[in-house]
């Protein structure tokens, strides 16, 4: 068996309203997931591409401004080459960034959805599926609520579920209403028939994404 990968990100990040060059008014800007590095001699520019609604003209969120490549943590950088979709979601959601850019942010809605890919990483044991979680900071999820509706099951089954300790993190069993976290869960494989769902939309429930992360119109945090 092998692991999966569920990126968990807010179902729509904030947008940018700007004027758009190409369709003469002003637009929502959406956050592509993609990231332009332009090394510069030895200097290192990077943005975040954002995209006019209805046009697709680019603008471009500043990230990082000449600045030495070596003082940006390897994994980050790597990130930015690939274009990683959970990286650019935290990036869309920072709320320093936005200020530093003076751009205007529109709010988001409070739902999530979740993106399930395969690995190649086998699983550590077996009968247990690994589940490599990402999940954008601004989610806040409990772990009985992400597992029961990704899995397609019932209150009572996903209660029996973690009644029996078949949730793991680490070595240690996780609690149903703890708070949904960045690494590797591990289930009984016996739990896990609807696993294969590909992209799914949630609503939250006893979640919800946290406003202090998101700016107001006018570039004020929500506090
Ligand atoms: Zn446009």
């Amino acid at each position: 068996m092998m692991r999966k990968q569920w990126i968990i990100t807010p179902e729509r990040l904030p947008t940018i309203r700007r004027r758009c060059p190409k369709c003469g008014n002003k637009t929502e800007f959406v956050n592509s997931g993609k990231f332009r590095v332009n090394a510069n001699g030895r200097l290192l520019d990077v943005w975040l591409i954002y995209k006019c609604e209805k046009c697709d003209t680019t603008w471009n969120l500043t990230v990082h401004e000449r600045v030495d490549p070596n003082s940006i943590q390897p994994e980050i950088y790597e990130a930015f080459l690939r274009n990683d979709e959970s990286v650019a979601a935290e990036y869309g959601i920072n709320r320093e960034l936005f200020v530093r850019n003076k751009a205007e942010i529109s709010e988001t809605q409070g739902s999530y959805k979740v993106k399930v890919l395969d690995t190649t990483i086998p699983c550590t044991y077996k009968n247990c599926q690994e589940i490599e979680i990402k999940i954008t900071s601004c989610v806040k999820l409990r772990a009985d609520i992400l597992f029961g509706e990704q899995l397609g099951l019932s209150r009572s089954q996903i209660k029996k579920m973690f009644d029996k300790e078949k949730v793991m993190y680490d070595q240690t069993p996780v609690k149903a209403g703890s708070k949904v976290r960045n690494g590797v869960y591990r289930l009984a494989a016996e739990d896990i028939s609807g696993i294969d769902q590909n992209i799914s939309k949630h609503q939250l429930h006893q979640g919800s994404i946290n406003s202090d992360n998101y700016l107001t119109k006018t570039g004020m945090a929500i506090s």
